[in-house]
């Protein structure tokens, strides 16, 4: 499947390319790792492909790979490094589900520390 295009009007494509400054955190060919500009805990951080999809279930199998090949890693070092003995792993899609920004990303929130209390609504519905 082709890589799709960056998109110029999407915040993350312009963190990508550099436009837009970030707190980098990770980056390899196909992800980018960077701090949450809004955190709802210390060290939330937001996990990207470098390409364009605005949502999970756009993005081909290959992009998942790539992210999941970091992921585990990522969020346990990120709760180590705030020293938070837990974290939540969030992936919205949609603005009905809370999704403000579209191009696909994981939310890795640690937990457990003070001011990151576990807030979300939960079991669903
Ligand atoms: P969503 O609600 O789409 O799942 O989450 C989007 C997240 O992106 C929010 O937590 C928001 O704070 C973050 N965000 C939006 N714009 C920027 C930005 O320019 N830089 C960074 N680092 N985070 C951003």
């Amino acid at each position: 499947m082709p890589t799709p295009p960056p998109d110029p009007d999407c915040i993350f494509c312009r963190i990508v390319a550099g436009d837009i400054p970030c707190h980098k955190l990770h980056k390899d060919e196909h992800t980018l790792a960077f701090l949450d500009i809004n955190p709802t805990a210390p060290g939330h951080t937001l996990l990207i492909p470098k390409a364009h999809n605005a949502r999970l279930d756009e993005m081909p199998g290959e992009t998942m790979a790539k992210l999941g090949a970091v992921l585990p890693r990522l969020a346990g070092a990120v709760a180590g490094a705030v020293g938070a003995p837990g974290y939540n792993i969030l992936q919205n899609n949609g603005a009905e589900a809370g999704q403000a920004v579209f191009h696909v990303h994981f939310h890795i929130i640690p937990r457990g520390l003070p001011g990151s209390d576990f807030r979300f609504d939960w079991p669903a519905g």
